[in-house]
């Protein structure tokens, strides 16, 4: 199986994830199940990165600073949730 199969299976099984976790998650009112819907839908978009990143390295080009960009947004965008979350833990511990 070539890795663009792969890419487009992943886009494919993240957006199914995705739709059905946030359904799931706002039919239910569960805070826990949308936020991994967001999480699956986050996904999306790292898989359409990897598609994207396999289609232009296909073409026998060196690696574009489009794509340096992404990889440069989607770590500080991780670096910042983690951040976030330790951030959050830390309030919850001080409210408790
Ligand atoms: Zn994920």
């Amino acid at each position: 199986m070539s890795a663009k199969i792969v890419a487009i299976i992943s886009v494919a099984v993240n957006l199914f994830l995705s739709v059905g976790k946030l359904l799931a998650g706002f039919s239910t009112g569960s805070v826990a199940i949308m936020a991994d819907g967001i999480h699956s839908s986050l996904d999306i978009v790292s898989s359409v990165v990897s598609y994207w990143g396999i289609q232009t390295s296909s073409k026998g080009a060196s690696v574009p600073t489009e794509i340096v960009f992404v990889k440069n947004v989607i770590q500080r965008l991780f670096i910042r949730g983690v951040f976030h979350a330790l951030r959050l833990n830390v309030q919850n511990a001080d409210s408790r």
